[in-house]
């Protein structure tokens, strides 16, 4: 009797065959429809499989009511079509969502739907990559892989996790602060998104406690009246970037006072070395520091354990109950997990662009960069 996997690999053997004219894009988040327009500007038409029901999922479906870009629109804008000039400066996560709508209808993009590619390999004897789904196996010679770098929660393995009793959630299952009404809620992770949800939380009236567990560079989302991230790449384009960091550091310390003192020690590497090096963003305070600074958010060193009776016991020995908690402990790739090549590495994905097997691999999103695809990238997919 075949084993599962024999049987599975039989299931793939007689799944319909579809051939694709141009290449196939996995992924109909920013990433994947910037190619598909990027390509029919070219000439060459694509086909998208996308895993959920929609595009831009994850700003649809696993993002928080309060969310607005991070970046100012122009550090996040898709090529060939930028945002509705009357968008102000930070838009919000619905306008973001009427931005990738409009971009889509505009370069008449219709990702099919529903499609989660389970793997991809590349087939050598017939040079072309073998993309299947639950029930299709879709032909090219062409792949580029815009899954993105939020694709699945990082879930951390926390002693006990079994024994509290109330709610566990994940930053992308978070809508909104109104559930947790004069809750006690502790929010383990102190990012972009940790921060957020604590002052979301704070607005709703709950009682969030932040668990810092690593060193945080907070910085103030504007310098001068400018977005402290155009300041930092106008500064890079004139200034070595270890001294870049240091004037960052100085204007954040001014303005923000200093952070060690409130529980946020700041890392000994520079933010923009650091995001560089280890792909982490440093935290644009939107308003979560002021709310740490009178008390409302309680900074929490990291968890030890919970323990039988379903209480937090933390590092430094404090123990505490809460209601809820918030897991704000970042994303993964799940491009491993389907794309089959014999070198892959997450180093190996770091690259926007790789070719794989004379120019048929492309990756995109993967850079922790945010959105950063852009047309130049797209010019080796030439029409046939
Ligand atoms: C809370 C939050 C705030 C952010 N704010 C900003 C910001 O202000 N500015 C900025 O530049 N970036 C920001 N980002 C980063 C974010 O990664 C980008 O905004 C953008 O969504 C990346 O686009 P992408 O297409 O590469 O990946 P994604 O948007 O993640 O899209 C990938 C798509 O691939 C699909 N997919 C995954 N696996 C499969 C599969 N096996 N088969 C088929 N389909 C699959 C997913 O369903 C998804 O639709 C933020 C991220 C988060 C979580």
């Amino acid at each position: 009797m075949a084993s599962g996997k024999e049987q599975e690999q039989q299931g793939f053997k007689q799944a319909k065959c579809v051939k694709v004219h141009g290449p196939i894009i996995v992924g109909a988040g920013p990433s994947g429809l910037a190619a598909a327009a990027c390509l029919s500007q070219q000439g060459v038409p694509s086909l998208i499989l996308e895993k959920s029901d929609c595009i831009a999922s994850l700003w649809q479906q696993r993002t928080y009511d309060r969310l607005k870009l991070h970046l100012p629109k122009q550090f996040c804008e898709l090529p060939l079509l930028g945002f509705p000039a009357n968008f102000p400066k930070y838009p919000t996560k619905s306008q973001f969502i009427s931005y990738m709508e409009s971009y889509a209808s505009h370069f008449n993009i219709h990702p099919k739907f529903n499609q989660a590619v389970r793997k991809a390999e590349y087939d050598r004897v017939k040079g072309i990559w073998r993309v299947q789904t639950e029930h299709l196996e879709y032909h090219s010679r062409w792949l580029i892989a815009a899954t993105g770098e939020n694709a699945e929660p990082l879930i951390p393995q926390i002693v006990g996790y079994g024994k509290f009793k109330g709610t566990i959630l994940h930053t992308s299952e978070y809508n909104s602060g109104s559930k947790f009404k004069n809750q006690r809620v502790l929010v383990i992770g102190c990012g972009n998104s940790g921060m957020e949800v604590s002052l979301d939380l704070c607005r709703h009236n709950a009682i969030p406690h932040m668990v810092v567990r690593n060193t945080v560079h907070v910085l103030p989302r504007e310098m001068f009246g400018m977005s402290t991230f155009g300041v930092a790449m106008a500064l890079l384009k004139w200034l070595p970037l270890r001294l870049v960091d240091k004037l960052l550091l100085l204007v954040a310390n001014l303005t923000l006072g200093n952070t060690d003192q409130l529980g946020l020690k700041r890392p000994k590497t520079g933010p923009i070395e650091l995001k560089n090096v280890t792909g982490k963003t440093p935290v644009l305070d939107v308003g979560a520091l002021s709310q740490i600074k009178s008390g409302k958010i309680k900074v929490m060193e990291g968890v030890k354990e919970i323990t039988k009776n379903g209480s937090v016991k933390f590092v430094d020995g404090q123990e505490r109950e809460f209601e809820s908690i918030i897991l704000a402990t970042g994303y993964k790739s799940n491009v491993p997990t389907w794309l089959e090549v014999s070198i892959i590495s997450m180093e190996f994905l770091d690259l926007v662009l790789s070719y794989y097997e004379s120019s048929i691999l492309f990756c995109l999103g993967h850079m922790h960069r945010g959105q950063t695809p852009t047309n130049p990238f797209f010019s080796p997919c030439k029409k046939e």
